[in-house]
C-alpha cells in the first residue's frame, strides 16, 4: 500500500465492457487523481452504473478490452475486496442491504484488513455520523436494512469517511436525497478531497449534485462513450440543452 499523502491515480483506458451479450461501454478513457473531483454525467441507460460496476468488479460484466489501474495495479485482475484493499471505494446507486451484520462490524473488519487501527473505529463512526446528520443509533442496525434512501446514502458516506480510500466512485449518490442530505453528503465528500486527498468519480444525471459537490472536470457519457469534456460550465450546458445536444460519436 502506498504511504499516506502519496498521490494516487485511477486510470481507465479504452475500456470496453458488455453485459448480457451487449456492449455497453465502448472505449472509455478517464483518469482521476488524488484531490480531484470528476463528474460523469449521462442520460439513463448510457452506461453510468455499468462503469461503476465494472470498476468495482461486480459479477455479470465482461470486460472485452482496455484496462483499469489504481497506482499501476491492474484492478480488473483483482477480486472486489482486493480492489477495496487497494484503495477503491464504491458507493452503489442502490446500496446493498446486509441482514444480520452491523455496520460497525463491517467497518472494523475493513479497517483491520487494510492494516489500520481498529481501536478508534467506533468513535470515528459516531463522529462521522454526527457530522453528516445521521443518528448514530441507526448504525446499530444491520447494514442498510430498514434505512430510508437518504439514510443509506449518508451511511455510505460515513463508511467512506471512516475507511479513507484513495479513490471513490459514487454512483448517483444524489438519488433519493433531499436538499439538506444532498448538501451534507456533498460537503463531506468534498472535504475528504483535502482532508485525506480523496479522488472522486461522481456519476450522476443531474446537475444539482454539482451545485454542492464542485467538480474540477465534467465528462458527458452517451451510449458508452465520453462525448464531451470540460469544466463546471459543461454541466450547466447539459442542464440547459439536455443530452440530445451531445452527438453520439
Ligand atoms: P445508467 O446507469 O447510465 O442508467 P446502466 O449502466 O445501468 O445505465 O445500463 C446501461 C445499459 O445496459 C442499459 O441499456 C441497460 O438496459 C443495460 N443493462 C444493464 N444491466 C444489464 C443486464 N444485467 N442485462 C442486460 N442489459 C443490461
Ligand atoms: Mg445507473
Amino acid at each position: 500500500m502506498k504511504p499516506f499523502g502519496a498521490e494516487s491515480e485511477l486510470r481507465i483506458d479504452d475500456l470496453h465492457a458488455s453485459v448480457g451479450g451487449q456492449e455497453i461501454l465502448r472505449g472509455l478513457t478517464l483518469s482521476v487523481r488524488s484531490g480531484e473531483v470528476h463528474a460523469v454525467m449521462g442520460p439513463n441507460g448510457s452506461g453510468k452504473s455499468t462503469l461503476s460496476h465494472v470498476v468495482a468488479g461486480r459479477p455479470g460484466y465482461t470486460v472485452t478490452g482496455g484496462s483499469v489501474t489504481l497506482d499501476g495495479v491492474d484492478l480488473l485482475a483483482l477480486e472486489p475486496w482486493q480492489r477495496a484493499q487497494a484503495g477503491l471505494f464504491l458507493a452503489l446507486q442502490y446500496p446493498t442491504e446486509v441482514p444480520g451484520v452491523r455496520m460497525g462490524e463491517v467497518l472494523a473488519e475493513s479497517v483491520r484488513a487494510s492494516g489500520g487501527d481498529v481501536a478508534g473505529v467506533a468513535a470515528r463512526i459516531e463522529a462521522e455520523a454526527l457530522r453528516i446528520g445521521l443518528d448514530p443509533r441507526l448504525l446499530q442496525r444491520a447494514v442498510n436494512v430498514d434505512l430510508s434512501g437518504g439514510e443509506k446514502k449518508r451511511n455510505e458516506t460515513v463508511q467512506l469517511a471512516v475507511l479513507q480510500p484513495r479513490i471513490a466512485v459514487l454512483d448517483e449518490i444524489d438519488s433519493g436525497l433531499d436538499v439538506d442530505a444532498l448538501r451534507a453528503v456533498a460537503r463531506r465528500v468534498e472535504a475528504a478531497t483535502t482532508e485525506f486527498g480523496l479522488g472522486v468519480l461522481a456519476i450522476t444525471h443531474y446537475n444539482r449534485l454539482l451545485g454542492e459537490l464542485h467538480a474540477d472536470h465534467v465528462h458527458v457519457l452517451v451510449k458508452g462513450r465520453l462525448v464531451a469534456e470540460g469544466g463546471p460550465d459543461l454541466a450547466e450546458r447539459v442542464e440547459a440543452d439536455g443530452y440530445a445536444a451531445f452527438a453520439e460519436v
